[in-house]
């Protein structure tokens, strides 16, 4: 009677402390590059960090079929599988809060987004695109949209509970990029996802070392990182440095009655500032073309983040582009031209350019610069490579990796994990090769793999 008394005594003693444990679900991102998803669950409330898109299977659909439901997204993978989370997490979840402005952070929450009766908290940057992307789709908008500033805290209301969450600036290839700290009872969950320690960016504030400091000394009980680039023993070069590369291709090389066309990711703000930048000391009329520029630069525009916005022309309909890209081919060493398909995507203007679609004309010895390198997914390389060869036929000269990475490299990630001492480690942003130099690492700092260190997958949950 005594030992069962006893025995039931011990259980209730541990449920309690079960309620209380952080579970945290990874629902995509942790088996490839894209789809990004995390859930935080602690007692009574739940938290989602990030819901992106996996692009490489909606590259390959052909034109008619993307028309995108949640159905057919689901059915080739584009989407997290946020169905492994049971209804009763799915029903205590507070807010949806992205991390940053990248297609592959926010890109699932127009689908999935509804089946939460939370809001979303983003950098207005990061709303701003968001709010295009369910524009875009005719999607309605069911989840109220709130901007948080970067550097700034918001109270999230739990069900008994606040929880303060922090947006702690961080540089990266988009700008208003944030860590996200949320304060439990449990100790700080610090979401870390997409990051670079640039300490001289050329748009947007530098990270905000002083409060990852702070939030460490509170004590950090996990932290999810991007871990994309912990097996490449560097330090992330500056965005100073593509900027520098920019500026040799553009100002040093023979160009004067050539032909220019820059291509680069459309939500680099800070790049095609500089590549604006460039173009005016070359004199030449800056145009930019295709509809995911317009896009990111609008964006940009509203939340006043777009120093050059009055140094460009954008096209981005039919007419417009047809017009001007005719002006274009009559004169082009008055122009430089900025255009989307830097991975070669069929369709884009790049890819239309070289397929004699459009009414401008390569030439030969007119230049090519990419200023982004190939997102390494099968059909991006095969893409570039059909690109490549198609305008390296008519004499271009081509300009490869004018570039540096968004991403944090190994002792980037050795300093960071000094910085804010986690007690638990969860490597993020890819696939099991990719995370395991980021286990590695860790294991070298003292953490023991499947402890404190922790190899997941997608749809994996880990109690802690
Ligand atoms: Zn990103």
């Amino acid at each position: 009677m005594f030992l069962k008394t006893y025995i039931n005594y011990i259980s209730l003693l541990f449920l309690t402390k079960e309620e209380e444990k952080m579970r945290i679900y990874t629902v995509g991102g942790f088996s490839e590059v894209g789809k990004n998803m995390t859930v935080v669950e602690t007692g009574e409330d739940a938290f989602v960090f990030d819901c992106g898109l996996f692009l490489p299977p909606i590259v390959e659909l052909e034109e008619k079929e993307k028309v995108y439901t949640e159905k057919r997204l689901r059915n080739i993978g584009a989407v997290p599988a946020d169905y492994m989370l049971p209804a009763k997490v799915k029903s205590k979840v507070r807010a949806i809060i992205p991390s940053h402005a990248h297609l592959d952070h926010i890109g699932a929450i127009p689908y999935l987004g509804y089946k939460y009766k939370a809001e979303v908290l983003g950098t207005p940057f990061t709303i701003e695109v968001l709010k295009k992307e369910y524009d875009d789709e005719s999607i309605p908008l069911r989840n109220r949209l709130r901007t948080v500033l970067p550097n700034s805290s918001y109270m999230i209301q739990g069900k008994h509970k606040k929880y303060k969450l922090d947006f702690i600036n961080i540089t990266h290839s988009t700008i208003q990029t944030s860590m996200l700290a949320l304060h439990t009872p449990e100790g700080v969950f610090l979401y870390s996802n997409d990051f670079k320690f640039d300490n001289s960016p050329i748009l947007g504030q530098k990270p905000n070392y002083d409060l990852l400091k702070q939030v460490g000394k509170e004590g950090v009980k996990a932290m999810v990182v991007d871990s994309l680039y912990s097996g490449d023993d560097r330090k992330t070069a500056s965005e100073k440095v593509a900027r520098s590369l920019l500026e040799d291709v553009m100002l040093t090389t023979t160009n004067e009655k050539a032909g220019i066309l820059v291509t680069t990711f459309s939500s680099h703000i800070a790049r095609l500032k500089s590549i604006v930048d460039f173009g005016k000391k070359l004199n030449r009329q800056i145009v930019f073309v295709g509809r995911s520029l317009n896009k990111y630069v609008s964006a940009a525009k509203n939340v006043k983040m777009c120093p050059f916005s009055k140094d460009i022309y954008i096209a981005s309909y039919r007419r417009q582009v047809e017009k001007i890209l005719k002006k274009v081919n009559r004169n082009r060493s008055n122009y430089l031209l900025v255009t989307t398909g830097h991975q070669g995507e069929p369709h884009s203007v790049l890819d239309r350019i070289a397929r004699n679609q459009l009414p401008f004309r390569f030439n030969s010895q007119d230049h090519v610069i990419f200023s982004s390198s190939i997102i390494p997914s099968e059909v991006n390389i095969q893409n570039r490579d059909r690109l490549d060869k198609k305008i390296k036929k008519r004499g271009v000269r081509i300009f490869n990796n004018v570039h540096v990475s968004g991403h944090a490299g190994r002792e980037d990630l050795r300093d960071f994990v000094d910085m804010v001492n986690p007690q638990h480690v969860i490597p993020a942003h890819a696939g099991r090769e990719k995370l395991l130099p980021m286990v590695e690492l860790c294991k070298e700092m003292g953490y023991k793999s499947g402890k404190t260190v922790h190899l997941m997958a997608n749809k994996k949950i880990l109690n802690i």
